[in-house]
């Protein structure tokens, strides 16, 4: 039985957070074009060199091995946190939404996850990422990317139009609770959209938020993130009854609702990925945070 009648929707980081490696560093560096060159071309994103998207390919097209190959490795190296299946079977159980939103390959994380959780329960999971078209001799590793334009333009856009919807009029009756979970950079952008954000502890997520002073909520394991969870139902409920915002609010949770209420995920998320690759081309710009000013600049 939940203990709350409110809505909740989550949105969670693959690559850290849900599993504690990064599944692109994982074949690039075992079957593809090797550590050394991977940190490398890392490089190249960060100093503005060459694009997110440019160095992706490369990387993606080091691979020479059939897909199976590839999954064999991911399924020896990959570790899923420990308390991640609990946790998600709590989900299915109060009937919280749980999205994957990732810039990596959606046909590996899906292969992943039913893995480790099985078809059944994966299945249930709806992953946002860049599609892959790779050819069953493993001659091929493509990503098919979800906007096939110069990196975002019209990504961009379309967060302008996801916040304006979400300005826009909301159900009294009906406004979810939004959770956003990750580890890294690249999840800060979506993470100031969260009411609620969990940063696991000790990495560059976590870093950012005390920096910039973001309220977070630190965890080591989804294990964690449950305790807290009920927690927080149990305070909402006990709050609001379920009407009305949430007991935890955060305005600029508002695009998420949109979206989550619509069930147009794929639509507006799409814009996530967007900002992510816009903060692994141009890192300076998303560090301009100033402490007593605020943001000095968005790129998006
Ligand atoms: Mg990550």
């Amino acid at each position: 039985m939940s203990p709350t009648t409110r809505k909740i929707v989550c949105f969670s980081d693959f690559d850290g957070t849900i599993f504690m490696q990064d599944t692109g560093h994982v074949l690039f560096d075992n079957l593809g074009c090797g550590e050394e060159r991977r940190r490398k071309l890392d490089e190249q994103i960060k100093s503005g060199e060459r694009s997110f998207r440019d160095v992706s390919e490369e990387m993606w097209q080091s691979l020479r091995v059939p897909f199976e190959d590839g999954f064999e490795i991911l399924e020896k190296e990959l570790e899923i946190d420990p308390g991640f299946q609990e946790f998600h079977q709590f989900c299915v159980a109060n009937n919280i939404d749980f999205n994957v939103i990732s810039a990596g390959l959606k046909p590996i994380l899906g292969k992943v996850l039913a893995s480790f959780l099985g078809e059944e329960e994966a299945s249930r999971i709806e992953i946002v990422a860049n599609d892959a078209d790779i050819k069953p001799d493993g001659s091929e590793w493509k990503p098919v990317w979800r906007h096939d334009t110069e990196l975002g333009h019209d990504k961009a856009l379309s967060i302008k139009e996801g916040r304006a919807l979400a300005a826009a009029e909301t159900e009294e009756s009906d406004i979810p609770l939004i959770i956003f979970i990750g580890d890294g950079v690249s999840d800060l952008p979506a993470a100031r959209e969260a009411d609620v954000l969990f940063a696991r502890k000790g990495l560059r997520l976590e870093e950012y938020c005390i920096e910039n002073k973001i309220p977070y909520i630190g965890f080591d394991s989804f294990s964690d993130i449950k305790r807290e969870v009920e927690d927080i139902m149990q305070e909402d409920q006990q709050r609001t009854g379920g009407v009305g915002n949430p007991a935890r609010f955060n305005p600029r949770a508002n695009m998420w609702r949109r979206i989550s209420s619509r069930q147009a995920v794929p639509k507006f998320v799409a814009a996530t990925p967007s900002r992510e690759e816009k903060m692994f081309l141009w890192p300076e710009s998303f560090s301009e945070y100033q402490p007593r000013t605020g943001w000095r600049k968005s790129s998006a």
